[in-house]
């Protein structure tokens, strides 16, 4: 069903090319992408690299696509609802716009150097279509394991199963901002000071007040969700 094939990197230009002779807004570093553009690379991906197989496999069995804004850490998740029965694939739109300004590092998706946004994009959508082909053939899938690495690198020479783009804990890091440290902000035109508890999309801060809930450390404090980029580091 998954016989290794000569060219990953041809299938992936060939996919490259009609997407973007109908959907233009995605080129290079696009700024928008919708659940739309997410189906259009899986259906290019099917019959190019599946030979058709995931539709067919599928039948009436529905298969939807959402680009999520709350995913800080993973990349692509592919789930399978149960009762009724559908498959989704779901894009972090927070780390594809996180990534790729010019001053950043280099990134990798699954191993491999993702030049553009673009590139990103299609290699995790590949990455998802073998959970999907794997789901839909064994019932289960798991990207650790060894027969998703062969699959996977088999329809597309993917190398690892993890991304390596620059995540918003990352990000909040490097300007020593991660958990545990003293930070200040605004809030409805009043500075606070507190600590960081948690970084995701938004830093949870935990700023001291009576009237807050209490914490492990017998201190009240009142919880503030903040974006990262309006902490700055505080004196201890
Ligand atoms: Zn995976």
């Amino acid at each position: 069903m998954f016989a290794p094939r000569p060219a990953p990197d041809a299938d992936r230009a060939w996919v490259r090319a009609r997407l973007l002779a109908g959907a233009p807004h995605l080129a290079g570093d696009f700024q928008r992408i919708h659940a739309r553009d997410l189906r259009r690379i899986g259906t290019l991906y099917d019959g190019r690299s599946f030979d058709g197989t995931l539709a067919r496999t599928l039948g009436d069995t529905p298969l939807t696509y959402r680009v999520s804004g709350r995913m800080t850490r993973c990349l692509g998740l592919t789930y399978r609802h149960l009762q009724p029965l559908r498959f989704e694939i779901v894009v972090s739109s927070t780390l594809l716009f996180g990534n790729f300004d010019p001053a950043d590092r280099g990134v990798q998706v699954v191993g491999l150097d993702a030049r553009d946004r673009l590139d990103a994009l299609l290699l995790v959508m590949e990455h998802e279509l073998v959970h999907l082909a794997e789901l839909l053939a064994f019932g289960d899938s798991d990207c650790a394991a060894d027969r998703f690495a062969g699959i996977a690198h088999g329809l597309f020479g993917h190398r690892e199963h993890t991304h390596r783009l620059i995540t918003p804990r990352e990000r909040a890091h490097a300007r020593g901002i991660g958990v545990g440290a003293r930070v200040a902000f605004e809030h409805r035109g009043q500075r606070h000071v507190g600590v960081v508890n948690r970084v995701g999309r938004r830093a949870t801060v935990l700023v001291p007040d009576p009237k807050g809930a209490r914490y492990s450390d017998g201190v009240c404090y009142a919880k503030f969700y903040v974006p990262p980029d309006a902490l700055t580091p505080a004196d201890p």
